[in-house]
């Protein structure tokens, strides 16, 4: 099977003899370079090198070289030594036998490159449109998302260690960028107390001591930050990113309500887990729970194509702080795929990403059905069998009239907005019909008080309800079961390319990560198609192959 033979740029006739001797029957790279060509062209990358020109290595191959490296999940050092040393790279680079590669750091500097240049998404985006012109990608399909947690390469520190590691942080980049000055800031003390491998605050044991040392800390930060924000010192100083987050973490941990005294705040008193700061070396990751699962660092969204016929692509990699809900991705995950033209038709996804807004706004502005369960009806009429929950209750959105199970109607009809600023419509029935019915009990708990009910819009409301009948039926459980294929890829993500680990710090440069991973596990995926290595099934334990024989029934 031969996709696009004229797009192959030449590989120089001895490496390719050479390799082709080295592997008769080809292997990985040779196919997929005599398949599928080159991805990308130096001019789409044109804007790293403004000043200087271009690189002395394309830039075409430095992105190739990042993808391969992460298939085989290598090192800067390792990847350096692959593209000097090995035939089959050197063929799917199109480098001369005797080319003898770069130094390592070269990569890192061009991942950087990559983020300030904003070009990390057309790592993949390019990927992809070839793709499609390879007739690989269909839009208007299918496709499924889900989410995984991400570890950043952060120690685990105890509030103490915290502090003292964040003012240490500071002193050691003063020392480093104004050392004149921090001498004449601090005296002999702190170099006992700041300047030991060991930290200051492991010394200690009691929580009355623990309580102390923080105090004291705390004490010493505020007196540098003083001195730091003081009208003589350089205004530079005070643009030093370990001192700025001194200044962040020292206003989330501590206050002082009146001059002189400095106190630590609670936890209930601290910021959310949202905009706190963990490490002094690690500023973006974030501390997240999600079940029985507590991690500091990121989150990673995958969607991927699930058509029965066509190679199963990742269309789109979200990453996020920890703490961004799923449902809050979604959008943007909507936004990303009409942008690269490859909406799906059908959308699964579990129900951290439905709601009824989600489902409306998905269907009017990308046409998209999105296929997920949505969450149970919390009131405790819908979860007593015979209480009558909102959906008992038949609306006449015309007349703006409620009828309860009752046949009662409403008494009044009001607009009004809920906590979060969306919508909503409050509805009250008359006293005298609450108080003598029979049925009341099923209906409310309210001592006094008619029933009240509080309605979505219309839109929202049809839609949720609708969303509800159809996950009761047979049909959506046999389409829904496509969506536990997106497990099986988180899985190889971590397995195979060690998706759950941050390699770099900061969030800019974990998406760059992900956006890496993504596109060498599409090469992978396609390398296997061209194989046509059959997919892996998702694994199932006995107990859960058991309860889909008994829930199929
Ligand atoms: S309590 Fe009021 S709203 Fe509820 S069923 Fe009885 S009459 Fe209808």
């Amino acid at each position: 099977m031969c996709l696009h033979p004229e797009l192959i740029p030449p590989v120089p006739e001895i490496t390719a003899k050479v390799a082709k001797a080295a592997f008769p029957k080809g292997n990985k790279y040779m196919r997929l370079r005599d398949e599928l060509g080159a991805f990308y062209q130096d001019e789409e990358f044109a804007q790293l090198y403004p000043n200087q020109g271009q690189s002395a290595i394309a830039p075409w191959r430095l992105v190739m070289i990042l993808i391969m490296q992460f298939l085989e999940n290598l090192s800067d050092r390792q990847t350096a030594d692959a593209v000097r040393g090995r035939i089959d790279w050197k063929y799917a680079l199109s480098l001369e036998l005797e080319d003898d590669g770069f130094n390592f750091s070269v990569l890192s500097e061009f991942r950087d490159r990559l983020i300030t240049g904003g070009s990390s998404q057309q790592i993949l985006d390019k990927m992809l449109a070839k793709f499609g012109d390879l007739g690989l990608l269909k839009s208007r399909g299918k496709a499924r998302t889900d989410s995984t947690h991400i570890l950043a390469i952060v120690k685990e520190l105890t509030k103490l260690e915290h502090l003292e590691e964040t003012l240490k942080s500071a002193l050691n980049t003063l020392a480093q960028v104004a050392p004149t000055w921090l001498e004449r800031m601090v005296s002999i003390d702190w170099y006992e107390r700041y300047g030991q491998k060991v930290g200051y605050s492991r010394k200690t044991r009691t929580a009355e001591e623990k309580e102390a040392k923080a105090i004291e800390i705390g004490t010493d930060g505020f007196y540098l930050l003083d001195a730091i924000y003081h009208e003589t010192t350089p205004d530079a100083i005070r643009q030093i990113q370990a001192v700025e987050v001194l200044r962040q973490v020292w206003l989330q941990q501590y206050y002082a309500p009146t001059e002189g005294t400095v106190l630590l705040r609670t936890e209930k008193d601290g910021p959310p887990n949202a905009t706190r700061i963990f490490s002094p070396y690690e500023t973006e990751a974030r501390k997240s729970i999600k079940r029985s699962t507590k991690w500091t660092g990121y989150k990673v969204h995958l969607t991927e194509t699930c058509e029965e016929d066509l190679p199963h692509l990742i269309t789109h990699v979200e990453t996020t702080v920890a703490t961004t809900q799923d449902s809050t991705v979604l959008p943007s995950i909507h936004q990303a795929l009409a942008e690269k033209e490859i909406l799906p038709q059908q959308h699964l996804v579990d129900m951290g990403y439905t709601s009824a807004q989600l489902i409306v706004s998905s269907q009017q502005e990308y046409d998209i059905d999105l296929f997920g369960p949505v969450a149970v009806n919390a009131q405790w009429q819908a979860k007593e069998e015979a209480g009558f929950d909102l959906f008992s209750f038949r609306v006449n959105w015309k007349r703006k009239v409620v009828y309860c199970p009752q046949g009662k109607r409403s008494q009044s009809w009001k607009n009004s907005h809920d906590a979060y600023g969306k919508p909503t419509i409050h509805i009250e029935f008359h006293k005298s019909d609450c108080s003598s019915c029979p049925v009341r009990a099923r209906c409310t708990r309210a001592p006094v008080n008619p029933r009240g009910l509080t309605l979505m819009i219309q839109a929202d409301y049809e839609a949720l309800n609708n969303a509800r009948a159809r996950q009761k039926t047979a049909e959506f459980n046999q389409e829904y079961s496509l969506r536990s294929g997106i497990e099986g890829t988180i899985s190889q993500g971590i397995r195979g390319f060690n998706l759950r680990k941050c390699r770099y710090i900061g969030l800019e440069k974990t998406r760059l990560q992900h956006t890496l991973t993504a596109a060498a596990m599409n090469l992978e995926r396609i390398y296997a198609w061209l194989e046509e290595i059959p997919l892996a099934q998702t694994r199932r334990s006995h107990f859960e192959k058991m309860a889909h024989r008994k829930l199929a029934t």
